[in-house]
């Protein structure tokens, strides 16, 4: 069966598809074997909670330093005015 492959394999899939999409496949022998195999139904459940969970934390901090880059913007604009005025 070209589709069977090892929980190994398919661990690996699950991590990839957390990084990149998968290839048509992939994606078959992913879904196939999360149909026949609980332990990797679970890994998979659970990657794609810490995935999601790292990438809010990470859109957090993107937020973050957006504010932080805008107020160093200012004082750079601002340091410029003055300099100007001197
Ligand atoms: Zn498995």
């Amino acid at each position: 069966m070209k589709f069977m492959i090892t929980c190994k394999q398919a661990s690996q899939i699950i991590s990839q598809s957390l990084d990149n999409p998968l290839s048509w496949s992939d994606r078959m022998k992913l879904k196939f074997h999360l149909f026949i195999c609980d332990a990797c139904t679970r890994f998979n459940r659970q990657l794609h909670l810490i995935s999601n969970a790292l990438k809010s934390m990470r859109s957090d901090t993107e937020n973050d330093s957006t504010i932080q880059l805008t107020s160093e913007a200012k004082i750079r604009i601002l340091n410029n005015i003055q300099a100007k005025n001197h």
